[in-house]
């Protein structure tokens, strides 16, 4: 398995290229820089660094594209996004293999991923063709008053490396569906997922420059999104640091601006909870990605009464996780993005070692050549660690209790985040009224994945604002245009 998945057609690892205006071109700098495979240290590809030239290219091949694209028929539009739904899914074996080797996660959750970005793209197909309008009872008999939406023009979407297709098609679904043409920022760690889906723009006959994909000089690049007037919207996923200076930095030209970032997810689990369940749940949120999405689960509380039963069947399940070469379709838990994030992930454990968390299982790196880190659990932690209001982004579960309801949703509300919560219960009463008091986006009740394409995914507080998903994710693509007719 290992081996195999090395041939790629999509893209070639000895020659990368950007893509703008419909052309694969190299950076006008020449200069590169060197991806690395967080599995193995070593050098995947050298990527061309794209640099503000490129990125105006790059946004006015995108605005030269828009007329034509915005004047096609939302049934056009919808025949070509299933055209590249249906290439993903042809692919998926491909792009899964790309994205495993450059930003490490395991080969059968990337399989997952390709398949949950390819669902953006399915149902803005179909979202599109349900942008309607109002007519509006007038006040004179002589009035006729409508509203029609239309794209707001050029968008741009700045993506991280942790989901590098979901993140992106999350964007480009309802974009291109509304009418929009854009340019793509993929995270310098997953910009090889970005150009091979670029590719599958250009097989799907999606006219030239539609789609743009350019990776490098961030800070040019992004530099160039905020202030050249074409881009009329920017969406980014990413963390709350970078989130709050881009809300400055879209403030001279008001840029229509939407912003998913980071979270800090309490995971309750009740006295009354399926316990097996709980503990899947509890295992799947926390361990996928190696730890490293917005949603996992950053603090388990769990009842006093059953904490010692919980964690029996919790560390017996994360001992049997498989940690390795996150190409090797049989290992669960694949590397760290990079040395920096396993730094943190060392740093966190032994911040909260020195204030009195008990270990009990994990807790070191892993040995092998690239940076992973064993799948860890942490007893007794307390609100002063790091590990409690920082994200984490590792394979770290930390345990805490708790005695009341209301107590634990005090804990749980007590974040600058607001991104997701879990509770698993079996008292209804007690799932609607915890779940109306926690200050989250999204809640999973008994429930440890809920991203899907139907429904709006998103935060409050500094987890952002705005939705992706669902049919609340196309609006930021459309403007609304009121038109009063006096007959
Ligand atoms: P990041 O460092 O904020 O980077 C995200 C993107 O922004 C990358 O493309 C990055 O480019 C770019 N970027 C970095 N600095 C920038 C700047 N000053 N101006 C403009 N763009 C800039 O985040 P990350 O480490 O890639 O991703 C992890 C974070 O994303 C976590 O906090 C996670 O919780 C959050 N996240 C949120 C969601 C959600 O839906 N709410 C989903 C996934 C991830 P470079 O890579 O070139 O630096």
């Amino acid at each position: 398995m290992v081996e195999k998945v090395r041939e790629f057609t999509l893209i070639d690892l000895e020659n990368i290229k950007l893509f703008i205006n419909g052309e694969w071109v190299t950076a006008a700098s020449n200069s590169t820089f060197s991806l690395i495979n967080p599995s193995t240290g070593e050098t995947v590809a050298e990527i061309p660094r794209a640099g503000q030239k490129e990125a105006q290219q790059a946004i006015e091949a995108a605005n030269k594209a828009f007329p034509q694209w915005a004047k096609l028929t939302a049934y056009d539009r919808a025949d070509y996004l299933l055209k590249l739904r249906d290439l993903m899914l042809e692919h998926v074996e491909e792009l899964a293999s790309i994205m495993s080797i450059e930003m490490g996660k395991a080969y059968t959750e990337a399989v997952g991923e390709v398949k949950y970005a390819s669902s953006f793209l399915s149902w803005y197909a179909e979202e599109g063709r349900r942008i309607y309008g109002e007519t509006i009872p007038a006040s004179a008999t002589n009035k006729r008053l409508f509203v029609i939406k239309q794209p707001v023009g050029v968008i741009a979407a700045i993506t991280p490396w942790n989901f590098p297709l979901a993140m992106m098609t999350r964007k480009l679904g309802p974009a291109l569906a509304a009418g929009c043409t854009g340019v793509v920022k993929p995270a310098s760690q997953s910009p090889l997922s970005a150009l091979a889906f670029a590719k599958l723009v250009e097989k799907a006959g999606i006219p030239k420059g539609v789609v743009n994909i350019v990776a490098g000089a961030t800070k040019e690049i992004s530099d160039e999104i905020f202030e050249n007037p074409i881009i009329k919207k920017i969406s980014f996923t990413g963390s709350t640091e970078v989130g709050k200076t881009l809300v400055e930095k879209s403030a001279p030209q008001l840029k229509k601006l939407s912003l998913e970032l980071g979270g800090h997810a309490p995971f309750i689990i009740f006295e009354d909870a399926d316990l097996e369940k709980a503990a899947v749940g509890a295992l799947a949120s926390k361990f996928r990605n190696a730890g490293q999405t917005c949603v996992c689960a950053n603090r388990i509380y769990v009842h006093e009464t059953v904490k010692d039963e919980f964690i029996k069947i919790f560390v017996e399940k994360v001992k049997s996780l498989k940690v390795g070469n996150s190409l090797d379709s049989s290992v669960q838990i694949g590397p760290l993005v990079n040395e920096e994030g396993l730094k943190k992930v060392e740093e966190h454990v032994a911040d909260a070692q020195e204030k009195g968390a008990v270990l009990l299982y994990g807790g070191k790196p892993y040995n092998e050549n690239g940076y992973f880190y064993q799948p860890t659990v942490l007893d007794n932690v307390t609100k002063d660690m790091k590990i409690m209001t920082e994200e984490t982004f590792g394979p770290v579960a930390p345990l805490t209790s708790f005695t009341r309801d209301d107590e634990v949703v005090f804990e749980a509300n007590d974040t600058v985040y607001g991104l997701a919560a879990y509770l698993y219960t079996t008292n209804i009463d007690r799932a609607i009224r915890v779940t109306e008091s926690l200050n989250f986006g999204v809640i999973g009740l008994n429930d440890a994945i809920p991203g899907v394409a139907q429904a709006p995914f998103g935060g409050m507080n500094h987890s952002g604002y705005g939705r992706e998903g669902g049919h609340q994710g196309i609006r930021d693509y459309l403007e609304e245009k009121y038109i009063s007719l006096s007959l």
